[in-house]
Parts: structure tokens; C-alpha cells; sequence
């Protein structure tokens, strides 16, 4: 590809206008770039945004998973970006989608983003050529489709948007409604009904501690290896996984059956990346996005990097970073490894990764305890700044509360008293 150095290059194009799509933009022209961010919906702020209303036509895409009444599963003080903190009057430290969108708002304001984002401006094709990246841009305002050139592109398009869903011996017996999470918006629909909700992360225990509320009973079937015991537990039976679906039900890997009307999938998602090309040179394959250098940088083409791969992790703070990060190699203030090199850094990850356990390919972008070594290479590597102490000691404090202290655990309140340190006091 380009042979002009990188620090001669200039043009950002940023795929997205969410948490990641807005910290690449900001970051991006504050180190003296021409950037530009593509959004196709009608508003900044992407997972935030909350809609009743879901297309009539099932292949049109739903943009967004979120559902009435979510408040975040991590406190605002961890949410927020690395030079730009929610604000302290805001007391709740789990906050509603509402006001993290408002919030998001306000960072584009504060840093003048909007100038630079175009709304209703669909990424449908990119493709490298020699020098730079042919960027396709379809126009919802004005019907146009008009190829731009870019030397840089940050892959911002959200992983919360293609429901994985499982595959089950049976599925198409069942004469109930089915439903994955991403289409999950208020728990009235399931009012006096008898409902399964299948896998017991973030969103499926959230969703079942709001759809026991108004529902006759949940199911919760789940492969968890510790039963979680939160106080929902009232109206919501756990179950093991599912072993076939039958026409009223399921049958249980344990041999129990139940009867129920709906099934909710909370099966997570997969990363999806339509608008590129096959010679992008990046696949998907079991959900692994492959070859990535530090999980983020195209090691065939490296002036196109993927911006919060990463899950398990803090989410604004680790985008941040790794924009931070390849702006160092793309404002030329430090070299990239060659290919090869890449390469061997990312078979040694992937190595560590399968001995510590991660055998699953589906895994490979997971992060948990290993995120804390993450952040400090990046930081180590070019000289960024890293994530403040007190920021990683309050996600210790809260991180996977949301299976063992699911009612209980958002009645903390959290303040930042300095860099090192937090206070928490239950409400
Ligand atoms: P998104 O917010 O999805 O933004 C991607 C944007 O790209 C969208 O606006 C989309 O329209 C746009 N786009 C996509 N393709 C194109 C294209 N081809 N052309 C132009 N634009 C395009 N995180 C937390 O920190 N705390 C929480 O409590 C929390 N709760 C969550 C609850 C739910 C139900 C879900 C689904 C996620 C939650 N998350 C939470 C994770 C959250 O999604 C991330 O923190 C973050 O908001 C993701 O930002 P993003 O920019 O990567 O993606």
C-alpha cells in the first residue's frame, strides 16, 4: 500500500458515531488530522439510543439493543472519558440510557465534534487501492453514493447489532414467539406470561430481573457454574441448558421439562463488519477477527485499525486508548512493527491465551483479568497515557456483580476523591 510516510498523511475517515466512533473523531483532530465521522442513523450516541419502534420489514437492521428501562451495569464514574468525566451533579452512579447519551451529547459539543460528523451518511463500501482507502458513502438525505478517499480509517461500527443466536435441536417446533435480546424493548409485553430466557450475562439476567416483574414465570437457563442466588429468584426457576425444544416448551439437559410462550435469547453478539471489503484483507471467523495486531490494527493493511474489539472490559477508557495508541504510529511519532512482527505478537497473545484456558475462538478478543496488562502495554509501547488507578480499582469493585448482586448491587454510589482513590456508599 502507501509508500508516503505516515506522517504526511492526513485524512480520517471514522466508520461510526458511538462511544468509539466520537473518541476516535475527537482524538483524531486534536492531533491535527482532516477527520471526518460517517453515522447512519439519525443522532449521535449509537447503543445509547433507545427506540420503541422496530422495522416492519425483518430484514431491515435494528440499530440498536437498547430497552426500556436499562440502567448501565457499570457506574457513570467509569463510563466516562479519560479528559472528560460525567458530571459530578449527576448523584446516581447507575444511570439510565438517557442521560449516557446526554452525556455523549454534550462530550460532542464541548470538543466541537459536530462540524466534522455527517448524519445519515451510510459506510456501504470500503476498499484499499495503492495510495489510500476508497470510502463508498451512501447519502440517506439526498439518495447519492459517492466513493472519498481517506489515508486513514477507524472501524467504529458497534458489536451489539448481529444477534448470535444458538442453535437448538428443535427450534422450529416450538409454537411459541421467539426473540433474541437485541429486539427486547419492555418487559409489559410478557405481562402474566410464562417465559425462558436462555444465557445469564450482562443482558440476560438484567432482562430477567425486569421481565419477572410483570411475568407470570421466568425460566432462566443458563451453564453458569455457580447458581446465582440474587433475590429475583421469587418468580424465576433456573434451569440447565437447553437440550431440545418441543412444541410447548423445552426438554432440559437435566430431563426436566417445562412449558412456556416465549423464549428470549440473551446469546450475545457477533462482530460484523458488512462495508468491508474481502481484500481489507480481515475476516471473522468464530467470532476471532483476524490478522489484528494488539486487537485493534489490520496487520495486512495497518492505516485501517478496529476500535473496541475488546470485551470484558471498561469500555469508553479502553477505546480511548486504543485510539491514542495507533495515532501515535499515524501521526509518525512512532514506528510500526513490520508484518512479520506483528504477526509473531499476535500468535505469542493467542498462545498465552490457549494455555491460561481461552480455547474458544469465540474468546479470542475476550479480555477480564489480562485487560489490566492490555492497557499497560499499549501505555508502555508509545508513551500514552494510561488509565488511572482509581478507575481500574473502582471496575474491581464493581465488575461481575451484576450474577450474584443483581437487585442490590446499583444501590452503591461511587466518588472519585483522587486519582489513587474512591469512596462507595450504599443508597
Ligand atoms: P455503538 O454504540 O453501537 O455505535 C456504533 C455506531 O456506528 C452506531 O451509531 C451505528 O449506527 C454506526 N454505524 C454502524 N455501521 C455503520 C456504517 N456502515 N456507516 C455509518 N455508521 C455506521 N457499556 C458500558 O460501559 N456500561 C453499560 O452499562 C453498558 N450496558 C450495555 C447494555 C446493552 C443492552 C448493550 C447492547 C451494550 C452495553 N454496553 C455498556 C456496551 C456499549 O455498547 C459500549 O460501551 C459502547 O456504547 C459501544 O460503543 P461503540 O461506539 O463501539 O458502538
Amino acid at each position: 500500500m502507501n509508500k508516503t510516510p505516515m506522517h504526511e498523511l492526513r485524512r480520517v475517515c471514522v466508520i461510526g458515531a458511538g462511544t468509539a466512533g466520537l473518541s476516535a473523531l475527537k482524538n483524531s483532530l486534536e492531533a491535527g488530522l482532516e477527520a471526518v465521522a460517517y453515522e447512519r442513523g439519525t443522532e449521535i450516541g449509537g447503543t445509547w439510543i433507545f427506540s420503541e419502534e422496530l422495522p416492519k420489514d425483518e430484514h431491515e437492521e435494528v440499530h440498536s439493543s437498547m430497552y426500556e428501562g436499562l440502567r448501565t451495569n457499570l457506574p457513570k464514574e467509569v463510563m466516562g472519558y479519560p479528559d472528560y468525566p460525567y458530571p459530578t451533579e449527576i448523584e446516581d452512579s447507575f444511570i439510565t440510557s438517557q442521560q449516557v447519551l446526554e452525556f455523549l451529547r454534550s462530550y460532542a459539543d464541548h470538543f466541537n465534534l459536530r462540524p466534522h460528523i455527517k448524519l445519515q451518511h451510510e459506510v456501504i463500501r470500503v476498499r484499499p487501492r495503492l495510495n489510500d482507502w476508497e470510502v463508498y458513502v451512501w447519502d440517506h438525505n439526498n439518495n447519492t453514493c459517492d466513493p472519498v478517499y481517506y489515508d486513514f480509517i477507524y472501524v467504529c461500527n458497534g458489536h451489539y447489532t448481529e444477534p448470535d443466536m444458538p442453535k437448538i435441536e428443535g427450534m422450529d417446533l416450538f409454537e411459541g414467539q421467539q426473540m433474541h435480546s437485541h429486539v427486547y424493548r419492555k418487559a409489559e409485553k410478557f405481562k402474566d406470561q410464562r417465559v425462558l430466557i436462555i444465557g445469564a450475562g450482562p443482558s440476560g439476567m438484567d432482562i430477567t430481573n425486569h421481565i419477572r416483574k410483570e411475568a407470570r414465570h421466568v425460566y432462566l437457563s443458563h451453564h453458569l457454574p455457580t447458581t446465582p442466588n440474587t433475590a429475583f429468584m421469587g418468580n424465576v426457576t433456573q434451569k440447565p441448558d437447553v437440550e431440545r425444544f418441543t412444541k410447548n416448551g423445552a426438554i432440559f439437559k437435566d430431563g426436566s421439562e417445562e412449558s412456556f410462550d416465549y423464549v428470549v435469547h440473551c446469546t450475545g453478539y457477533q462482530y460484523s463488519f458488512p462495508c468491508l471489503s474481502t481484500d481489507v484483507g480481515v475476516q471473522v471467523i468464530d467470532n476471532f477477527v483476524q490478522p489484528l495486531w494488539k486487537h485493534c490494527v489490520n496487520i495486512n493493511h495497518p492505516t485501517m485499525s478496529f476500535i473496541g474489539l475488546p470485551f470484558n472490559v471498561i469500555p469508553t477508557h479502553i477505546f480511548d486508548m486504543q485510539v491514542r495508541f495507533t495515532l501515535k504510529f499515524y501521526t509518525g511519532q512512532r514506528q510500526l512493527p513490520t508484518k512479520e512482527q506483528m504477526i509473531a505478537d499476535l500468535e505469542k497473545e493467542q498462545g498465552e491465551r490457549w494455555e491460561c484456558g481461552f480455547v474458544n475462538r469465540k474468546k479470542a478478543h475476550q479480555m477480564g483479568e489480562r485487560q489490566f496488562d492490555y492497557y499497560n502495554e499499549l501505555a508502555n509501547m508509545t508513551g500514552i497515557e494510561n488509565i488511572k488507578p482509581v478507575i481500574l480499582k473502582l471496575m474491581k469493585d464493581c465488575g461481575k456483580k451484576y450474577i450474584f448482586e443483581l437487585d442490590t448491587y446499583r444501590n452503591n454510589r461511587y466518588t472519585v476523591i483522587d486519582d489513587e482513590n474512591f469512596t462507595k456508599r450504599a443508597i
